[in-house]
């Protein structure tokens, strides 16, 4: 017997990569997304750091998210005929001796050397980089997010399994074989809400936030290099398929106040090129967005079912959703058709009232 398809609000990267997973084995899917302009998966500049933070971790889901991730976008890639994500040795700019300790230790480790390049001293990049510590590369990458979408939208489009609109949580009629919206019957539905998760009450208890972040395009007066520079201030990173133009990142404001481009944001993101850069050439500031990250105070992405719904989430993927979200898409949709386990670190939804 066929089943009716899953219902997937939002198509932004987490709904997108669902529906290309449970596409992949079969499933039917019907994707409902609201386009909304300032979704973060159209705001981003999309960089994928495997090892980040002062203690050079992976993301909560472990080492094997960040190969799983790669893997998936190479083989989307196979698919699109396009490449999605843009290897980069990332150029970090040590803060300080602690971080350049954690760095040596994290180079003997197997499991994160393979994401780490060479250590570089003060000056060894003909003096571009803002290093007085010196620093490593990190291997990364740069995902080209609006490709993502758009080879997705098609694909669905193609399926007739993409439609403009809004999924009001009051409209859902749950009952024990699915759920049923505007008169269809769905077998569940899957929130990839982003932002707006955080006021879904089908996910309350999960404690979603609303982190604004500001990030600018620029383009530099004199020619530099085009690498990704990044240090504990921020990053300046190639804008794919723009040659001599960046992207200036990310300013992070107080969880749950809104998201807009202010004179503030744009002034603290444009004085920190002096840390990332020694000279920084003079920069056009060509466009200035803002958005929304989905987060969770623990830091940890939100994956599984809802209990007592038919119903499942992929949300709160944070500022590591590059990372994440191509992995954790594939382990959903197993968890979902197959009842495989979900990997740790990642939050349980909790029971909605
Ligand atoms: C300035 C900034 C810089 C960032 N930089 C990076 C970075 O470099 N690397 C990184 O990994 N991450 C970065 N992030 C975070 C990353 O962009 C987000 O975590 C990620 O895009 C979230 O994807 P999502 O699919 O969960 O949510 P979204 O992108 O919000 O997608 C959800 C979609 O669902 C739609 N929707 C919501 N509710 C409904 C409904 N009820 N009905 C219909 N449609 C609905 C929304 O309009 C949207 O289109 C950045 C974010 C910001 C704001």
């Amino acid at each position: 017997m066929s089943h009716p398809p899953f219902l997937i609000v939002g198509q932004g990267l987490a709904g997108s990569l669902v529906a290309l997973s449970l596409l992949d084995r079969g499933a039917a899917v019907t994707v409902v997304d609201d386009g909304a302009a300032d979704a973060p998966s159209r705001v981003t500049p999309g960089l994928a750091t495997p090892i980040a933070g002062p203690r050079l971790t992976f993301p909560p889901s472990g080492a094997e998210t960040a190969a799983g991730s790669w893997r998936r976008y190479r083989s989307l890639e196979r698919r699109f005929g396009q490449r999605l994500l843009q290897s980069h040795d990332i150029l970090h700019m040590a803060g300080g001796r602690e971080e350049l300790r954690q760095f040596q230790k994290r180079s003997l480790d197997p499991t994160f050397s393979h994401w780490l390049g060479r250590q570089f001293s003060p000056g060894d990049h003909d003096g571009v980089l803002a290093d007085p510590w010196g620093g490593f590369e990190i291997r990364g990458g740069q995902v080209n997010v609006p490709a993502l979408l758009g080879h997705a939208a098609e694909l669905l489009r193609e399926a007739d399994a993409l439609h403009p609109g809004v999924v009001a949580t009051d409209e859902l009629q749950p009952d024990a074989d699915g759920v049923t919206w505007q008169g269809q019957r769905y077998r569940e539905v899957i929130f990839c809400d982003g932002p707006a998760g955080s006021t879904n009450p089908w996910l309350a208890g999960v404690g979603l936030q609303r982190v604004p972040g500001e990030v600018l395009t620029v383009r530099p007066a004199q020619p530099i290099p085009s690498h990704i520079y990044h240090g504990r201030a921020g990053y300046l990173a190639p804008q794919p398929g723009q040659h001599g133009v960046f992207r200036l990142g990310a300013t992070y404001g107080t969880p749950d106040t809104p998201a807009a481009p202010t004179e503030a944001g744009r002034q603290a993101l444009l004085t920190q090129l002096p840390r990332l850069l020694s000279r920084p050439p003079r920069m056009e500031v060509i466009d200035h967005r803002a958005g929304t990250r989905p987060a969770t105070p623990q830091r940890c992405p939100v994956l599984g079912r809802i209990p007592g719904r038919p119903a499942a989430v992929l949300n709160g993927l944070g500022a590591r959703a590059m990372l994440q979200a191509p992995y954790l898409a594939e382990r959903l949709v197993e968890h979902l058709l197959d009842d495989a386990p979900l990997p740790e670190g990642c939050l349980a939804p909790a029971r909605p009232e």
